[in-house]
């Protein structure tokens, strides 16, 4: 992998860090301030549920941005871009739309292919 092609990835990184984050502190500014004082019982049901899918998105953004941190460490060191599984180099391009991928294409489709047949 060329030094261009990991800033891409880098860049890539960034970007979805930043909108990830946005999303996450929107959601959290949602969840943290109450609606009022909202006598409707149903108006209240659907705040909870609201509030609830908040939550739930919440916290696969966290989960992601995880995965985006450990991403970004796994730039840093020789091995990154190399299958877990063959050890041979994964497409960049694989890369720039997913950078948490571990797996060259040929692995990914042959594991997914083994666990649909399980
Ligand atoms: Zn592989």
């Amino acid at each position: 992998m060329t030094l261009r092609q990991r800033g891409i990835i880098a860049r890539q990184l960034e970007r979805r860090r930043t909108s990830l984050l946005k999303r996450y502190r929107e959601q959290r500014a949602r969840v943290g301030s109450p609606r009022g004082e909202r006598a409707d019982p149903v108006d209240q049901a659907l705040g909870e549920i609201e509030r609830g899918t908040d939550l739930l998105l919440m916290d696969m953004e966290l989960r992601e941005l995880e995965q985006v941190e450990r991403a970004f460490l796994q730039l840093e060191e020789r091995h990154f871009g190399l299958c877990r599984r063959c050890g041979g180099a994964i497409d960049w391009r694989r890369l720039a739309a997913r950078p948490e991928s571990v797996l060259c294409g040929a692995c990914a489709r042959e594991t997914e292919g083994q666990r649909t047949i399980h």
